[in-house]
């Protein structure tokens, strides 16, 4: 006889009544590998470092064990029974986040649970770039979650609109973005204002070497939960070789050819995300942009539009690479690549998410191999390096490409009174025009010999189109979600 095996469940974690009922009626049917981790240490009130990347229920890892933790009625001997009331001023859980667009979104997960467990349970988000004023206001009446930017935080801890004496439960999430973003400097700061008795809890996607310092600072003894690689294979990672002059027609062809109901692009910089937009338009295809010069109100309708599925493309840069969560989002483009090897696992990281298959594609030129490379190096991962027909690279790189820049405007400088005056005193017997007339070039000699060289460095460079790189032994066979992908209509 075999033992039949079951899927786990919530009801193992011994949380209460309420929290089951909340998870029955969001529509999780069994935790996640993170959750099945994370929540029996984290109920045990144990100091927790989690690998976990976005899409892997992180959110609900920590948010549901710490609700349960602050809604037991039995914690506070003041109130006998009673659950423990948040006091003005006070944070009883602090999530300290990179972005904006994650304070809001963990704001909602956990509103989303404590509205079924307990409507009094308040929660607030906080980041920069919006009137202080209101958070201040807010705050007045304290708070269970409070979801923040560390600047802004440190800003509202300097404004004394927030005290400690209640805090059971420091969070920092996405670790590693909060300190390869600069924010190391003001979570230490931070740390220095919060009691010593309290649980902290790191979530990280990745573990660079620059979190170490703060890993060992602030956890006490911590459970390490890495995940199972096995995880990435729900991301179908592709990579397209084509020339730089080709991107965007590749891309259009792409995005005309396969059915993806939504597609995340990532360009490096804002200005690339707006010229992207525009040049996909001349190809009659809608696109929005997504980056941080957009205004706040604009970026929330963008990120509205897109989560109803009203829009169909974004093109975003890294600001989107997290707190992003699409659960259905299928494909996932770096029209350019990330800087760092984390940005790369952040960006894909939209897709595959909560156990539904996706594809990540990453388009990239000659100028751009050696990065990729370190990219899979940094990752430990071996991709096939692909071309679509009629988009194939060339063997000799093309000239590299060419940074347009915002022209400067020529013009005549205003000249200050004191010059004027110093040039009437020189003898400019004219009345002095109170602008610089612009100084004319010398003529540029021709250069004595004419360089038969070609005029850029064209070096000739791999291309490893179409042919699978050598495998290792112990490589597994990856399984393509969908092969059919590339075929076209
Ligand atoms: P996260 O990794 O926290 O960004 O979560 C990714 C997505 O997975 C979110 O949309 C969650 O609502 C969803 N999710 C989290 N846990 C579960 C679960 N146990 N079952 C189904 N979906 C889940």
């Amino acid at each position: 006889m075999y033992k039949k095996i079951s899927a786990p469940l919530f009801d193992q974690f011994g949380f209460s009544a309420e929290i089951l009922s909340a998870i029955k009626s969001v529509g999780y049917k069994t935790p996640t590998d993170i959750q099945q981790a994370a929540i029996p240490r984290i109920l045990e009130g144990r100091d927790v470092l989690a690998g976990a990347e976005t899409g892997s229920g992180k959110t609900a890892a920590f948010v549901l064990p710490v609700l349960h933790l602050l809604t037991r009625g039995e914690e506070n001997a003041m109130y006998g029974h009673k659950k423990e009331i948040v006091q003005a001023h006070q944070v009883r859980a602090l999530i300290l986040v990179p972005t904006r667009e994650l304070t809001i979104q963990i704001g909602q997960e956990v509103r989303k649970f404590a509205k079924e467990i307990d409507p009094w349970v308040k929660c607030l988000s906080v980041y920069g770039g919006v009137n202080i004023d209101q958070s201040i206001k807010e705050l007045r009446v304290g708070t269970d979650f409070l979801i923040a930017t560390p600047a802004r935080f440190l800003e509202l801890i300097k404004a004394k609109a927030v005290k400690f004496n209640q805090l059971h439960t420091l969070i920092l999430d996405e670790v590693d973005r909060l300190v390869g973003s600069g924010f190391k400097e003001e979570v230490e700061q931070i740390i220095k204002y919060l009691p010593n008795k309290r649980q902290n809890l790191f979530f990280t996607a990745t573990f660079p070497d620059e979190i170490r310092p703060l890993v060992r600072k602030v956890l006490d003894n911590p459970e390490i939960i890495k995940q199972d690689p096995k995880e990435k294979e729900l991301i179908d990672q592709r990579v397209l070789t084509v020339n730089f002059d080709q991107k965007t027609a590749l891309l259009a062809d792409l995005l005309n050819k396969n059915d993806w109901s939504q597609v995340l692009i990532f360009c490096s910089a804002k200005r690339s995300c707006d010229n992207l937009v525009k040049k996909l338009a001349e190809k009659d295809i809608k696109a929005l942009a997504l980056h941080g010069n957009k205004k706040q109100h604009e970026r929330r309708d963008v990120l509205k539009e897109f989560k109803a599925g009203n829009s169909r493309i974004i093109i975003a840069t890294d600001i989107a690479a997290r707190g992003l969560d699409i659960v259905q989002l299928p494909c996932v483009i770096n029209y350019d690549l990330p800087r760092s090897p984390n940005d790369y696992v952040h960006r894909i990281g939209r897709t595959g998410r909560a156990g539904v298959e996706g594809m990540a594609i990453s388009l990239i030129s000659h100028h751009e191999y050696q990065h990729f490379t370190v990219i899979e190096k940094r990752n430990g991962l071996r991709l096939q390096w692909e071309s679509i027909p009629g988009f194939e690279a060339d063997e000799i790189a093309p000239p590299p490409p060419r940074r347009s820049r915002p022209k400067k405007k020529k013009g005549h400088k205003k000249l200050t009174k004191k010059q004027i005056k110093r040039r009437q005193e020189q003898g400019e017997d004219k009345p002095v025009s109170p602008y610089k007339t612009p100084t004319k070039k010398e003529p540029e000699k021709p250069a004595e010999k004419p360089a038969d060289k070609p005029k850029h460095n064209a070096k000739p460079v791999p291309i490893p189109t179409g042919k699978p790189k050598k495998k290792r032994d112990d490589e597994p066979e990856k399984p393509r979600v969908n092969a059919s992908i590339w075929g076209r209509k």
